[in-house]
């Protein structure tokens, strides 16, 4: 028999945050012992370096969060299901809740330990939180899913979306706290190998400082969205992201942000909520068609001839911002200088390497998992099968971006290459020169290196050849 006082484990994952967390509101409001808890599990286990070194941060950010109301951060490494079967036993805890995950693996990684601890007797289960929508209350008038996004948006733009609440003042503590690891013995930044100190100082880490984000952008900023957001070469985006991608923020928080700066006549706020629902839809076809992560999405392109082999010399050469295009090779150094990389330059680096390159975008993908701090599943497999024009709602296979003329039109005065490619400088800005102390040595590169001469695919040619490739095809 399960005692009502018994703890609460608040089995943390992407929620690092204490502020409009519904988890551990709930936990806090019970007036029971709350046991915060962080497994390193079989999930977390296989993310790409440059996320896992991140999450490392942000599960250390959090400890010292619960720290300061008294709390703790307890750290276990394992299977999940194991692990939270044994500390509720050794804790006597009655229940186990956490933030609901939508993508396949954690799904069913929940769905046993749901069944394990409720077979316990324990109250195990989820609520909602990292997304504004649950995706199965989101139908179309014949009953199935949204493939498109306008009608999507239009399906949800009025929802009633809970205002965001205050962090709780304290927890109550168990009488004794369980073990818990050491982070340092966890190495979750090891495969990050020389970038870690180059990217370090671009993060927006923690949850205060992705609220003084949101509060910088949303009192000012955002009201020049809709113009300044493609230009890489500004800071005309929020920056995010990272935050929301571990939950440091709330996206509802945003969502009530960008509301009152749409009240307030900002002009930008409208298309930066429509930007927030993008990535609600990114998980609502996760969730109804989870092939979307690995899968083309339109099964039509499966006969397409597309490059598999990420040995190619051009695939090396997207890789290390060698290509010889400006602005592909800016976003791809921006990516391991910052983790990041700006959603135009995005667009052009995931249309290059699936379009001209005639690679496919699982390359791209699984590169993308592997560098940029912002990974998320969802956004980042719709991103690139938005991009190779496999995915819903996807860029027309004949629509292949010019990556000259972009630059031209979206950073005009070149202050985005510059600040990314050393070669094209005399002096070469501190960004520029971060990126030869970031890659691996074994990719022999200098600042001193000459500009390649010609694009290792002409843009023109590439994007003929893919053109010729998808017009023999009956999509
Ligand atoms: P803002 O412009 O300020 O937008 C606010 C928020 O809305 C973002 O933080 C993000 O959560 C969401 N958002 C904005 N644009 C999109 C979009 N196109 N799709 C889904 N959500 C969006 N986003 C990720 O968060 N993680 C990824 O791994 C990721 N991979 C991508 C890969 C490719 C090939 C492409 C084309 C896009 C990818 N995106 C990804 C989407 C987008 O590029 C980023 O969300 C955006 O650049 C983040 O910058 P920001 O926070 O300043 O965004």
């Amino acid at each position: 028999m399960i005692e009502p006082t018994s703890p609460v484990i608040w089995w943390v994952r992407r929620d690092l945050r204490l502020t409009d967390n519904s988890v551990l509101d709930r936990a806090a409001k019970s007036g029971r012992p709350v046991i915060p808890v962080f497994v390193l599990d079989e999930v977390f286990e296989s993310h790409g370096a440059a996320p896992k070194w991140r999450l490392g941060l942000g599960v250390e950010h959090l400890a010292e969060r619960l720290a300061g109301i008294g709390s703790r951060l307890i750290l276990r490494r394992g299977t999940a299901q194991v692990v939270l079967e044994g500390l509720a036993a050794e804790t006597g805890a009655g229940a186990v809740w956490w933030t609901r995950a939508y993508d396949p693996a954690s799904i069913e990684r929940d769905e046993g330990v749901k069944s394990a601890l409720t077979g316990r007797g324990i109250d195990a289960g989820s609520v909602p939180g990292h997304i504004l929508v649950e995706p199965w209350t989101v139908e179309t008038k014949q009953g199935g899913y949204y493939k498109v996004f306008t009608p999507y948006w239009r399906a949800v733009k009025d929802r009633d979306v809970p205002a965001p609440f205050d962090a709780p003042t304290e927890l109550r503590p168990p009488a004794r706290w369980p073990d818990s690891d050491r982070i340092e013995d966890w190495g979750m930044g090891t495969a990050m190998d020389r970038g870690a100190a180059v990217v370090r100082p671009w993060l927006n880490l923690g949850e205060e400082a992705a609220q003084a984000r949101l509060a910088a952008f949303s009192g000012d900023r955002i009201d020049g969205y809709e113009t300044q957001r493609n230009h890489p070469g500004v800071e005309g985006t929020s920056g995010l992201s990272e935050n929301l991608t571990y939950g440091e923020i709330s996206v509802r928080a945003c969502w009530h942000a960008g509301l009152r700066a749409q009240e307030d006549g900002k002009a930008g706020a409208a298309t930066w909520l429509k930007e927030l629902v993008w990535r609600d839809f990114a998980y609502h076809l996760m969730f109804h068609t989870p092939h979307l992560l690995t899968e083309n999405w339109r099964r039509e392109w499966d006969t397409f001839p597309w490059n598999e082999d990420e040995q190619l010399p051009e695939v090396t050469a997207w890789k290390r911002g060698r290509t010889g295009i400006p602005f592909v090779d800016a976003a791809m150094r921006e990516l391991f200088v910052t983790g990041r990389m700006h959603n135009r330059a995005r667009m052009i680096a995931a249309s290059y390497l699936t379009k001209n390159l005639m690679s496919h975008w699982r390359i791209g993908s699984r590169w993308f998992e592997d560098t940029l701090v912002d990974w998320d599943p969802a956004s980042n497999a719709l991103g690139w099968q938005w991009a190779s024009g496999s995915g819903p709602d996807a860029a027309p296979y004949f629509r292949v971006f010019n990556p000259v003329t972009q630059l031209d039109k979206f950073d005009k005065d070149r202050a985005y290459v510059t600040r990314f490619l050393a070669e094209l400088s005399d002096d070469p800005p501190a960004p520029a020169l971060a990126f030869y102390d970031a890659i691996p040595r074994s990719w022999r590169m200098s600042p001193d290196d000459p500009y390649p001469e010609h694009p290792v695919v002409d843009p023109k040619e590439g994007r003929d050849r893919a053109i010729a490739a998808y017009g023999n095809r009956d999509f």
